[in-house]
């Protein structure tokens, strides 16, 4: 197992009220970064956001940017676009699960969170080209034709 990957924003300063917010302009390496098939290129998206404090809590918003790299759910080829995607997380000390992160000692990780933005961007079904015909289309017809066919044909 590697180290998972962190990105660590100290929020000290904002608890101080030296600021009022933490602009975070980094690359983000994400921990596993692909789910079904899908999956971001080199496991690297930027990650622009703005940290806030909110009552104890802390807010994260800003967007994830990077390349997904998926197979076509017709013909298995490769397909690649852009991922882009907004991020609005929540820390808190003492997180929910599954919807707010943690803080420790002041200090937020960025990275599963924007992992997890990442994840939910990354395309379900792609498709090469929308008339992808799919490895052999007279036996597997795919295109809109073959979906509106009913399974039974009353003769
Ligand atoms: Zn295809």
């Amino acid at each position: 197992m590697n180290k998972p990957q962190r990105l660590i924003v100290d929020c000290a300063r904002l608890e101080a009220g030296s600021v009022d917010r933490i602009e975070v302009v980094r690359q983000c390496h994400l921990d596993d970064p692909g789910v079904q098939g899908a999956a971001v290129v080199d496991g690297v998206v930027d990650l622009e956001v703005t940290v806030r404090g909110a009552g104890g809590a802390y807010v994260a918003v800003g967007r994830v940017a990077g390349t997904w790299t998926a197979e076509c759910r017709r013909c298995l080829e490769e397909v690649r676009g852009p991922l882009e995607a907004s991020m609005r997380e929540v820390f808190e000390w003492e997180p929910t699960e599954g919807e707010t992160w943690p803080i420790n000692d002041q200090r937020i990780d960025l990275a599963p969170a924007a992992r997890e933005t990442a994840m939910l961007a990354l395309p379900l079904a792609p498709l090469c080209s929308e008339d992808c015909a799919g490895p052999v289309p007279e036996r597997f017809p795919t295109g809109p034709a073959a979906a509106a066919r009913p399974l039974i044909t009353d003769v």
